[in-house]
């Protein structure tokens, strides 16, 4: 196992807390990939760059980013090796740092002019690796759920290989999602329909769309757990055994599109393109939070929106909550449909398959869903 070997070469038996060298090494490591794979990007812009993103790129901004990170790396590397009696993870970072800059570091030009067709996304994985990271990290670091669960728990490198499998082919993904409700919106849809929800004050058609998107989105997660071949896909997002913000983007790709393609329907129907990005961008967020490994709660707030404790009891193994919790925004959209389950302050002790062996590794899951199931 790649993961085993990665923990034994990186890791030692010493403390992990703040002032031991380990957070700083960590960070210099993943700072230096990062840096590395954008140089790569500014040196391969065509192949490696999603063509829905580039227009939208500050290039000077980006590139003052990538400098910031090849600077970081370096630091906290300097920082971890005086620390830490191991050194592997602050040389790494500053040696991929190093190979950065040899590389031509955040000016590599872009002359060629580019122009659109198939791409890979890595520009996307590692731009929202990043701000996940940023976001989730530091407060699950901070304010645990579950305080002795390490960041880099079991299985945690085969998060990272959905995270990457998610986004590289962004390409397809979005033609694939956008593909069924643009055309039946250019078949069925109703401008006049449309155009009444658009003359409703902004914050108010965007409030319509998180609850329409999320009635869309309970009815598809209810049926990926109703329907036996359909579950078949959804049971790899529920194989993780352990909850943080990652282990939410562990999902079969056609879990994956289902869910993504299904829910745009009645949004396309009813909301302009603006509402759809913003609470495109409203969903990316939330549903990543709702997995996350952190403890605080508004206690007052939380029958109204979801918190992580919400969702982890979807993801038990516990039976008292299994098919229970399916909304992703709003929880009193499960108890108007009768599927609430939310014990007053109690977190679950485990999580994962209940009775349900399902293979360890990306394609073994990949290709779980079309296997014949065995005779019980
Ligand atoms: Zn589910
Ligand atoms: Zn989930």
């Amino acid at each position: 196992m790649l993961e085993q070997k990665l923990n034994a070469f990186f890791g030692d038996d010493q403390p992990t807390g703040f002032g031991t060298g380990w957070w700083s090494g960590v960070l210099s490591a993943f700072f230096g990939l990062l840096a590395f794979g954008a140089v790569v990007v500014l040196h391969f812009p065509q192949l490696l760059s999603s063509p829905e993103l580039r227009p939208h790129y500050p290039m000077d901004l980006m590139r003052q980013l990538i400098q910031a990170v090849i600077v970081g790396a370096i630091l906290l590397g300097l920082v971890s090796a005086v620390l830490r009696r191991k050194k592997v993870l602050g040389f790494t970072g500053m040696l991929f740092a190093l190979a950065a800059t040899l590389l031509g570091g955040a000016s590599v030009e872009i002359n060629e002019p580019l122009h659109d067709g198939m791409a890979i996304g890595l520009d996307w994985f590692l731009l929202d690796l990043l701000l996940m990271t940023l976001i989730f990290s530091p407060i699950e670091v901070l304010w645990p759920a579950y305080p002795k669960q390490s960041v880099f728990r079991p299985e945690w490198l085969l998060d990272v290989v959905y995270f990457l499998s998610t986004h590289l082919p962004i390409r397809i993904t979005t033609i694939l999602i956008l593909l069924p409700a643009t055309q039946l919106v250019a078949v069925l849809g109703n401008a006049g329909l449309q155009s009444a929800v658009g003359s409703l004050p902004w914050l108010a058609q965007f409030f319509l769309a998180v609850l329409v998107a999320d009635l869309a989105e309970y009815w598809i997660h209810r049926a990926l757990h109703e329907v036996p071949w359909l579950w078949r896909f959804h049971a790899i997002h529920h194989s993780s055994k352990a909850l943080d913000w990652i282990a939410g983007s562990r999902a079969h790709l056609v879990d994956d599109l289902l869910i993504r393609g299904l829910m745009l329907i009645p949004m396309l129907f009813l909301f302009s393109q603006s509402i759809i990005t913003a609470y495109l961008l409203f969903v990316t967020i939330h549903a990543t939070w709702a997995h996350t490994n952190f403890g605080p709660t508004i206690k007052w707030l939380e029958p109204f929106v979801i918190f992580p404790r919400f969702h982890h009891w979807h993801h038990t193994s516990q039976k008292e909550s299994i098919d229970k919790n399916f909304a992703i925004h709003f929880p009193w959209i499960d108890k108007l449909f009768g599927t609430y389950y939310y014990p007053e302050g109690r977190w679950p002790d485990t999580y994962g398959l209940h009775e349900e062996p399902i293979p360890a590794g990306f394609w073994g899951q990949t290709f779980y869903p079309f296997t014949r199931r065995k005779a019980a």
